[in-house]
């Protein structure tokens, strides 16, 4: 069971919040605050990105440069900001981390996380150009063979997940809603 973390004083005005019931019908506690009665909601956060494929079947990794999991394969992937899109966040992700030229393609996965609060959604992208500009959060972007993939070395189990499904059947169109 995912633990929201406390918020002890409001966003708002600064004051205490107490853990309680809205009187609103809600079924969860939340973070009241004492003065302004604001609640604070938390809810899941999206985590965007895609599986980058060139037109010879090799896949783009990133090996990450920051925390969490430093020093270890990836897909461009990270969370949504406000003001975009799926697809505009997955894109913008791989941009920020391999420079990569893509074509979005469908979306791949869906993955809910919910004992870290996330869900985590992959979308097939062709690569347009093998030359890569990953910024500072990758040491390396580069390409793997289905056979050459670092399964070792992976950095997330939603990124094992969502290529262990790609590569069964890289051609079908399915959508793989799943959960961790
Ligand atoms: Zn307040």
């Amino acid at each position: 069971m995912y633990t929201p973390s406390a918020i002890d004083f409001c966003s708002r005005c600064g004051h205490r919040t107490h853990l309680a019931l809205p009187d609103d019908g809600d079924t969860r506690q939340r973070a009241i605050c004492t003065h302004c009665g604001f609640i604070h909601y938390q809810n899941p956060l999206n985590v965007v990105g895609t599986i980058p494929v060139a037109d010879d079947g090799r896949i783009l990794l990133c090996k990450r440069n920051i925390e969490p999991r430093w020093g270890t394969w990836t897909l461009p992937a990270g969370f949504m900001e406000l003001n975009e899109t799926l697809e505009e966040g997955a894109a913008r992700e791989t941009d920020e981390e391999a420079g990569a030229d893509i074509e979005m393609g469908r979306l791949f996965s869906i993955i809910s996380v919910p004992h870290v609060g996330q869900v985590h959604i992959y979308f097939c992208a062709r690569l347009r150009s093998l030359e890569f500009a990953p910024g500072i959060e990758t040491i390396e972007a580069r390409l793997f063979a289905p056979d050459e993939i670092p399964w070792e070395t992976l950095s997330f189990r939603t990124v094992a997940l969502t290529l262990r499904r790609f590569l069964a059947d890289p051609h079908s169109t399915q959508v793989h809603c799943l959960s961790l």
